[in-house]
């Protein structure tokens, strides 16, 4: 009937999982979602999406779902009202703000949600408490590369679109699963390299199915990516094969960084990594017949001891080879979350304000200072991973964090539970009780993107927004609004109506995204930052000049980190990463029927030589074995890792939680964790 037709509705959103950003028209009658249908106009993804965009979002309507504020009373919560649960956060705060300053509070951001939501944490924790501590889960991904793009071209992102990857004639992967972990931009990949456009190189120590398609597949030991990188770099240059006109025109410091190269020898990579030279020399050489080559990367080089160095000599291997400014050409570091881009660009990092404008620079306080009426501290803030050790050494007293399960994704999970356990007040804000809430003092309920307007920003820096499909379930709301009543608690008198009052104010602030507004935003419609205030935005960087003072990018020098030895004991190396069906920790994914029921539970993918060794099958129950703690997970046999390396996803919750495992030990340039630096011994638990 027609009453019925007029409930069905169709809204625009963005997807809340990885960071290609697709977008796409959800199809609803009342709370029920009937499709989702992507759209041709849709810039990143046209009509495409993965399973998790199609199938996952049964979560929204989860009986899981958190609907009122909890109040912790002894072990157990309690339901309580905003008013109350408000009242004891302002209580709490102040009190703790007056007795041990505004340093003693940490504040933690989520990537999924909002760039206006990541703007407001910022401006609460710098603007109103007073402090700089404030950062956002990038560090435990991406930080690395933004600090690489940084020191040598000056903006931490995506040099071009996705689409631009396409128009590549060498793509070189490095330490990325593009299929499982970037499904959609993956596929374009596929397709040019299935049309002869496009060759294809990987670097990986797991055989994924990008490794199964290349031209070229190497498999360097872990930890291993910067001696091979630096290797070509050094035999290019040795044979003649730089761009000497780019070189002259726009770049600074090659002098000084080939003498830096010296050492890496073909000779020496292929010692400590066990490529063979001949492989190099042919990588080498694509490199050189390239007209374009475009380098993607992910955890696999981050999330290292010297993960920003290896970031750093990938793109001072593109810079020598000219391989910038030009369609096809250029760096991308492979955001993971929805929103991982944005919760930088808009200030949610201890050291940088909106659009990375650094807080130790006076003029640029002035101007934040002048529109907020608020002082801000000048010293940068503790990142995510200080702060666990400042809860640890007692300098951080209270937290607010929301959107992160922290006591799951950050690094040696058990030493964070001791840190949550220290905390005189802990606010947790999320849709799910999740992990890191169980600690919480109190739960503030959250919207998930289909329940609030604002925009995201997507690994090719494009600003999208997304419209609210459903009303907020039960008294939980939209993370905005919840910032909001948390700093007016405090006195603040913010009156944001909408997000559009919030990205407003931070376009005046921010050169990056001057021009962005939610009327250049409607529907379908984005843009890629920088954008200039009359609008006009940049689908591919470095065209004309690098954003340095003289426009000339720079050579950064790097060394090797060598990854650490757990000792002889942990004799088996824990690789980890995604599995396409989940996301993470898996509180949305697995919370979602068409994804559950086809992937219930992660496994440990072992070699058929580990197998054999120690009578492993198809299900057999292992324990796992750090200094840090325990894993307990059922084998898969395979033939994507080999030898003593096994690959345990990271969509565990449980007993096969990952970062059971991990160590404290973290990136020397940004403390991102080394996540991928894992030993640990195997014991057989069950046999199937
Ligand atoms: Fe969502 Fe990423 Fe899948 Fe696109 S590729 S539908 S953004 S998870």
């Amino acid at each position: 009937s027609a009453m019925r037709d007029a409930r069905i509705k169709k809204t625009k959103t963005v997807c809340t999982y990885c960071g290609v950003g697709c977008s796409f028209d959800v199809w609803t009658k009342d709370r029920k979602i009937l499709k989702i249908e992507p759209q041709v106009e849709a810039p990143a993804n046209g009509i495409s999406t993965c399973v998790k965009g199609k199938f996952g979002w049964d979560f929204v309507n989860s009986e899981e779902r958190l609907t009122k504020p909890l109040i912790r009373e002894g072990d157990a919560f309690r339901e309580a009202e905003w008013e109350e649960a408000l009242e004891l956060i302002s209580f709490k705060f102040t009190d703790i703000k007056d007795s041990y300053g505004p340093d003693s509070m940490a504040f933690i951001t989520s990537s999924k949600c909002t760039n206006e939501e990541s703007y407001l944490m910022q401006k609460l924790a710098r603007g109103i408490i007073g402090t700089n501590n404030v950062d956002n889960c990038s560090r435990y991904c991406q930080t690395p590369a933004t600090l690489g793009l940084f020191r040598t071209v000056g903006y931490g992102g995506d040099t071009g679109g996705i689409k631009d990857i396409e128009k590549s004639e060498l793509v070189l992967i490095i330490g990325s699963n593009t299929s499982e972990s970037h499904p959609v931009l993956a596929t374009r990949i596929k397709r040019s390299h299935k049309l002869g456009k496009q060759k294809l190189i990987v670097a990986d120590i797991r055989k994924h199915e990008m490794a199964d398609r290349s031209d070229l597949f190497i498999q360097p030991a872990p930890g291993s990516d910067m001696i091979w990188l630096s290797a070509v770099t050094k035999y290019i240059v040795d044979k003649g094969w730089t761009d000497r006109d780019f070189i002259k025109n726009r770049v600074n410091g090659m002098e000084e960084y080939i003498k830096t190269l010296e050492p890496y020898t073909m000779e020496y990579a292929e010692k400590v990594t066990g490529v063979s030279k001949e492989d190099l020399i042919t990588l080498a050489k694509a490199i050189h017949e390239a007209g374009s080559v475009a380098a993607l990367w992910a955890m696999g080089v981050t999330q290292h001891g010297g993960g920003s160095d290896t970031s750093t000599a990938i793109s001072n291997l593109l810079l020598i080879t000219g391989n910038y400014g030009k369609p096809g050409t250029g760096t991308y570091p492979l955001r993971g979350h929805n929103n991982v881009q944005g919760a930088s660009d808009f200030g949610s990092m201890p050291d940088r304000l909106p659009g990375y404008e650094k807080v130790t620079d006076e003029k640029v306080r002035a101007k934040y200072e002048n529109i907020w009426g608020a002082k801000i501290p000048e010293n940068p803030g503790l990142n995510n991973h200080e702060m666990v050790e400042g809860i640890h050494s007692g300098t951080i007293k209270a937290m607010y964090l929301k959107g992160e399960d922290m006591g799951l994704v950050d690094s040696n999970i058990n030493h964070v539970h001791e840190a949550f356990e220290k905390l005189d007040f802990f606010v947790v804000q999320d849709i799910f009780l999740s992990r890191t809430a169980e600690f919480a003092d109190v739960v503030l309920p959250a919207s998930p993107s289909f329940e609030k307007e604002g925009t995201f920003t997507n690994t090719e820096r494009r600003i999208q927004r997304l419209y609210q499909v459903f009303e907020p379930l039960g008294d939980s709301k939209p993370d905005w609004q919840i910032i909001m009543n948390v700093a007016n608690s405090l006195g603040a008198g913010w009156n944001y109506g909408h997000p559009s009052d919030i990205m407003d104010e931070a376009a005046k602030l921010s050169p990056l995204y001057a021009g962005v507004n939610y009327e250049r935003l409607e529907g379908y419609k984005s843009l890629q930052w920088p954008v200039a205030s009359d609008g006009k935005d940049t689908p591919l960087l470095f065209t004309e000049a690098f954003p340095f003072p003289d426009g000339k990018a720079r050579l950064f020098p790097v060394e090797w980190t060598k990854p650490i030895d757990f000792g002889d004991e942990f004799d088996i190396h824990v690789n980890n990463g995604r599995l396409l069906e989940h996301f993470h920790e898996g509180n949305m994914t697995y919370k979602s029927k068409g994804i559950s029921s086809k992937t219930p539970k992660v496994f440990l993918e072992v070699s058929r030589e580990l197998a054999k060794d120690r009578g492993l099958e198809d299900g057999t129950l292992v324990r796992l074995t750090s200094p840090y703690g325990h894993a307990k997970v059922e084998c898969l046999i395979t033939d994507r890792v080999k030898g003593k390396e096994v690959y345990l996803p990271m969509n565990d919750s449980g007993d096969g939680a990952i970062n059971q495992l991990t160590s404290s030990h973290s990136d020397k340039d940004t403390d991102t964790p080394a996540y991928k630096e894992v030993q640990a011994k195997m014991e057989v638990l069950r046999v199937k």
